[in-house]
């Protein structure tokens, strides 16, 4: 899979609703112009393990880059893919959560555009 990052953002996080992992990094990837009927259809079926193989070793990169003052913190983490990410009620909000409890998380928002 090619792809380039279109958009990064990274936020203390306020998710209220993401029960278990309030404390947790999270990483949530988008895909560049999906439709919210494609984002609908396909948030239970992103290819994760494509992701974890080749989108987070990057996007450590392009944190590093932009974000540096939150690299260390972000490069401990060890990602785990959770369908209730960010929605503890349905998996309306998928993403990946990192390992270690921390004071301040972060929501990590990332696009892709597949090429
Ligand atoms: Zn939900």
């Amino acid at each position: 899979m090619n792809f380039e990052f279109t958009d990064l953002q990274v936020k203390p996080s306020n998710n209220r609703h993401g029960e278990g992992f309030r404390d947790k990094h999270k990483i949530y990837i988008f895909h560049d112009k999906e439709s919210i009927v494609d984002n609908i259809m396909e948030r239970q079926n992103r290819p994760y393990e494509t992701y974890k193989e080749l989108v987070l070793p990057k996007l450590m990169e392009l944190l590093d880059f932009k974000f540096p003052s939150h690299h260390a913190s972000v490069m401990k983490e060890k990602w785990g893919w959770r369908q209730n990410c960010g929605c503890s009620a349905c998996p309306c909000s998928p993403g990946f959560v990192g390992n270690n409890g921390v004071v301040i998380p972060l929501d990590i928002f990332v696009t892709i555009k597949i090429n």
